[in-house]
Order: structure tokens, then sequence, then C-alpha cells
């Protein structure tokens, strides 16, 4: 937490945005360098790795720790070499003057020398009808934060991937069954957790179906699926669906302002910069393939230190003779995802 007896500086050296392993990450390798780093958090504390129950491919901890456990690790790690953390969410940047501006919900407002954007991703919707209307009602994205709920119960997992087989491998802690339901008869989660699912005598498989509706009235009672193959059309009952079908990056406070990809993630070089000088991103907000914790760290480590050297090259040359922003980025034009749609859908 701030301290309040010890004031911010007028203009800060860098201001990291998310709360995730690549802005913790960012903060301890620019706290070492002494650059009195602030991090603030956004609303979605420590990011998506704080709702994974159980990590266990992130180096040096061998025996597996939770993610919330790992985010307060490596918040302590960066605060006890000076990183300062605000819990606050920010709802603007402004990138075409410099010192940059940072506003905040709080009704706060930084300058800021360089910044590290670190915003992550979000679990994506099925946009289904019915999603909406129960969620938090028996459809959630989150199953270490509800699946305690759902001790004896029958559910539903839609997805194929990594969280998805993950997700239902932990629900299987509570659930009597949990089937997981897939647009395609092949799994695209690692081998080891494929490995892991079909062992698993509480895990049953719908292959080849998309769900078309959740179905309940105040609570689920089951989901409408079709055959992709076939086009036929069944229900099946279950008491809980956990959506886990990808995610979309975070980028709302970029538009029009840093250059994105046809996906909405931040373009970056292997540099981790932006096309602004000045400016760093890490993680999932600007990486599209990788997205594992010891890739986010390794991105917000990578941008801290190239963070360290814009700022002695800004100190010794100025913003206009800092030398970092003469790269050509191929002009890509604004993506606009239908984000409002979406998050309508969560906030019901
Ligand atoms: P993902 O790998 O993108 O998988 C998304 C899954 O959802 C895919 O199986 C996809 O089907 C399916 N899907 C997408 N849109 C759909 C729709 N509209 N309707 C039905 N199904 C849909 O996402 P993720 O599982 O969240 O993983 C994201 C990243 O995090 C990956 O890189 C993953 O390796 C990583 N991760 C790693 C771990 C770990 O290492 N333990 C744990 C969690 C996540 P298709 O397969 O047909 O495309």
């Amino acid at each position: 937490m701030a301290d309040e007896k010890s004031p911010r500086p007028a203009v800060e050296e860098t201001i990291i945005i998310g709360s995730g392993p690549a802005g913790w990450t960012a903060g301890l390798y620019t706290a070492r360098a002494n650059l009195n780093p602030l991090l603030i958090t956004g609303n979605d504390y420590g990011g998506q790795v704080s709702i994974t129950y159980e990590v266990e491919n992130y180096p040096g901890f061998p025996e597996a720790l939770s993610g919330p456990e790992l985010v307060e690790k490596m918040k302590e790690q960066a605060e006890k070499f000076g990183l300062t953390t605000e819990y606050d969410h920010v709802s603007e940047i402004v990138t075409d003057q410099h010192p940059f501006v940072v506003r905040t919900v709080n009704g706060k407002e930084y300058k800021a020398k360089s910044l590290i954007l670190c915003t992550g991703a979000r679990p994506r919707y099925l946009q289904v009808p019915g999603e909406k209307e129960l969620t938090g009602k028996g459809v959630s994205y989150c199953a270490t934060c509800d699946g305690f709920f759902f001790r004896g119960k029958d559910l539903v997992v839609v997805g194929g991937g990594d969280s998805a087989v993950e997700e239902a491998l932990f629900l299987t802690k509570f659930a009597t069954k949990v089937r997981i339901i897939h647009r395609r008869d092949e799994l695209r989660a690692s081998k080891i957790l494929r490995d892991r699912a079909f062992a698993n005598e509480k895990i049953e498989f719908v292959w080849n179906s998309v769900v078309t509706s959740i179905n309940g009235n105040g609570s689920v009672s089951g989901v409408s699926i079709e055959n992709t193959l076939t086009g036929e059309a069944s229900e099946l009952k279950t008491d809980g669906v956990f959506v886990y079908v990808g995610h979309l990056p975070n980028n709302d406070l970029y538009h029009g302002k840093l250059h994105l990809d046809e996906d909405g993630h931040l373009i970056t070089d292997k540099k981790m910069r932006t096309n602004v000088a000045g400016i760093f991103a890490a993680g999932e907000i600007q990486d599209k393939v990788f997205k594992q914790v010891a890739t986010s760290v390794g991105q917000g480590c990578s941008a801290a230190m190239q963070t360290e050297k814009f700022l002695a090259e800004f100190e010794a040359e100025g913003y206009h003779g800092a030398g970092v922003d003469a790269r050509e980025f191929p002009e890509i034009p604004t993506f606009v995802p239908q984000r409002a749609a979406e998050r309508e859908l969560v906030l019901a």
C-alpha cells in the first residue's frame, strides 16, 4: 500500500499498470534499479493467475502453489526492494505528451516518464442466450472461486484448452460428474493434462458439440448443445456451467493511442517497446502465443530492463533525443473489439 508519509514525486520515473506476473516482475526489476516504481493494480488484482487453483509449471516451486500464493510472493518480493502498490484502476492514459499522464477511477492523476503496460487478458464469453442472465447463478468463469459451491453437483465445462481441462480436473474435487463439451473431437490441452483427464473417472467428454444456450430459471438447469458434424440438437441437464473458451486482451486504454494487432494485442518489438517511445508492454496484453506465467515473468523483466535503458537515455538526451522511437511499425488499423456487448454479459 502506498505510504501516505512519503509523497510520490511530481513526475514518476515509471508507472506499471497491472498486477499479474508481468507487472510484479517489472516492479521487482525497476525497484532494484532504484527507479522508485509505482504499480497500479487494476480491478482484477493478481490477474488471471490469481484465479488459478494450482500452478505447477512455474520453475522453483516443485510442490506447486496456488495462484494467489504466487501473486503474494511476487508482490512481497517487489515491495521488499521499494515498489509502491496502489489499489486503483486506471481509467485513462495520455500518450501523446511527455511526461505521460495516467488517470484513475479514484480521481488520481499521475505524470510518468515511462509506462509499463501489463493489463493482461480476461475470459472470453460464449455469447449464447442465458449466459448473461445466469452468470453467478450457475454460470462461472472461475472454478477456483466457485467450485466449492458445487459439492455433489453435476457440472459441465466448455472448451478444450489447458484452462478447460485443468479446471475440470479441479472441479472433480467437488462435483459428482464433470462433462467437458468441446467443439472438436481432439483436445487442444497439453498431453499431461489430457492424460489426467482421460484417466479421471468423474470426467466425461461430449465431443464435436457447441453450447447454443444455457437454460434455467434463476439457476442453471441444463445446456442446449448442437453437434457440429450432424447439426443434431439436444439438451444436457446440469447444475453448473464453467466456461473456458480462451481470452481477450484488456486493451480498453489503448484504442487510438497505441498500435494493436488484429486480435487486439498491443504490438511490441523484441525489446517490449510499443510504438510510442517510453511505453513498454509485457504479458498477455502483448503475447498471443505463449501465455504462461513463466513467459509473462520473462517479458516483465525485459520490459523493465528496457525502461531503465530508456530513462538513462532520456536523462542524457531528453525525450526527443532518446533515440528509441525510430522503429517502423506497420500501419495497422486500430482494432475495435465487441467489448461493450461482452462487458454487459459479465455485469449482469
Ligand atoms: P485456449 O488455449 O485458446 O483454448 C480455448 C479453447 O476453447 C479451445 O479448445 C477452443 O477450441 C475453445 N473455443 C474457443 N472459442 C470457442 C467457442 N466460441 N465455443 C466453443 N469452444 C471454443 O485458451 P486457454 O485454455 O484459456 O489457454 C490460454 C493459454 O494459457 C494457452 O496458451 C494455454 O496453454 C495457457 N494455459 C496454460 C496452463 C498450464 O500450463 N497449466 C493452464 C491454463 C492455461 P479449439 O481447440 O477448437 O480452437
